[in-house]
């Protein structure tokens, strides 16, 4: 064991302690990669064979959705702490674990199972004074029609569960889009809410680490640009006044601080255009939001999620250059044209000083798919927005 797993063996974990993810996608193969720099080993539980993450980590064929699968995980490969890469787990299999095989799970079974739901998640939030959209639960028709007069058109009407990459989202923009958003997203037995539309000027995110302490700490305020609903490109810092940087960091931390259990966790929220800020949704993970921490911190999200899991000191969270921006490499195409086409960008990046590639080995390229991510790491915003133009015009051409 080397020295630094040694020296903070006084947390009361075993100094072997193994770290069980659940679910082996991109998130836990970096999660794992960081791990394995920290002498860490990690072994993760996904039904996919060769999960991106069995590079780094020890991987278990299964689903984490599965409440036998998550309890034989745990006992047979002596996990010490167990996490997650993804919040669609069941918490119910969970809260089992934790109390008959006695495993620490972070963060916690409750704050996954409020998360998960994202009513639930609103209603949580909105009781610790956290600023949101206005929110409200839709059962039946007649709600949608009242919620249309009383949030105006057009207002967000969003599934509870199992929601990502706005899939469980549906604008709707008049009484005659009712039953066609209702319809789309399963129907009203299917669990949805509405909420009233953020007429945002700018998407912005911030990672929070919480430690098993119970302390929080902020990463830098990125600015998010999401194309089709998907994460594109990420910018660190955002170009916001610094008093809006600070007031966005106060309400992610806020909002972390009444949740339970460590780890990382990702902050979505809404710019208005006098200045007021609302609290989108938050990921109990690491995010995409967070990728630029890789390379453009001193410490990256993947490492303070790991340190926070295991009772670690957190490490800093501050830029080390003027600027980071992220560049996702999503599948353009099904099949070896999007492959020709995601190297095609990875090529020059790779001839671009200052940029970073990062392949997630995924199995198959599909369209829409995230492949990948490229961070670029310059001195000013300006040179960081020239190489990304170099690489993505269009990501570029979302940040002015
Ligand atoms: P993720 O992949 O981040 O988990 P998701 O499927 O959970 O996404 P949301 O984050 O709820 O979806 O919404 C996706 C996007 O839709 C937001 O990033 C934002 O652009 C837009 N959006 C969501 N809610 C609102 C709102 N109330 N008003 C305006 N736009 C919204
Ligand atoms: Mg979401
Ligand atoms: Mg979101």
């Amino acid at each position: 064991m080397d020295s630094n797993v040694a020296s903070v063996s006084s947390t009361g974990l075993p100094r072997t302690a193994v770290v069980g993810v659940l679910g082996g996608g991109q998130l836990g193969r970096m999660m794992a990669l960081a791990a394995a720099n920290l002498g860490v080993r990690v072994k993760c539980l996904d039904p996919t064979p060769d999960a991106p993450a069995s590079v780094a980590a020890q991987h278990v064929q299964g689903h984490f959705r599965d409440a036998a699968a998550i309890e034989d995980f745990v006992k047979s490969q002596g996990v010490d702490v167990l996490t997650m890469e993804i919040e669609h787990i069941n918490t119910d299999a969970l809260a089992l674990a934790a109390k008959d095989v006695k495993v620490d799970i972070e963060p916690s079974p409750g704050t996954i199972r409020v998360i998960q739901d994202k009513y639930a998640q609103k209603q949580h939030f909105a009781a610790h004074g956290v600023p949101l959209p206005e929110f409200r639960n839709i059962a039946c028709r007649g709600c949608m029609e009242s919620t249309g007069k009383a949030f105006g058109y057009p207002f967000m009407l969003k599934a509870k569960r199992l929601a990502y990459d706005g899939k469980g989202n549906y604008v709707v923009r008049s009484e005659s889009d009712i039953d066609a958003a209702a319809a789309a997203l399963g129907g009203y037995e299917a669990g949805l809410y509405a909420e009233k539309f953020a007429p945002f000027v700018k998407e912005l995110a911030v990672m929070v680490v919480r430690s098993r302490g119970n302390s929080v700490v902020s990463y830098p305020v990125v600015e998010t640009i999401h194309k089709d609903n998907i994460c594109h490109v990420t910018e660190a810092p955002a170009e916001v006044a610094p008093s809006l940087q600070a007031k966005a960091r106060a309400i992610a931390e806020k909002a972390i601080a009444c949740l339970e259990g460590a780890g990382i966790f990702g902050v979505e929220m809404f710019l208005l255009p006098d200045g007021e800020i609302l609290l989108n949704e938050v990921a109990p993970r690491p995010h995409n939001s967070g990728h630029y921490t890789m390379d453009g911190c001193v410490t990256s999200q993947f490492e303070n999620h790991v340190r926070a899991v295991l009772g670690w000191p957190l490490g800093e969270t501050r830029l080390t250059a003027g600027s980071a921006i992220m560049l996702n490499l999503l599948g353009e195409a099904d099949g070896d044209e999007g492959v020709r086409m995601a190297h095609q960008i990875m090529g020059k990046a790779y001839a671009t000083p200052g940029c970073k590639v990062h392949w997630y080995g995924k199995d198959g390229m599909k369209l829409g798919r995230k492949v990948g991510h490229i961070n670029i790491i310059a001195e000013s915003r300006e040179e960081a927005r020239a190489k990304l133009g170099q690489l993505d015009p269009t990501g570029l051409a979302s940040l002015k």
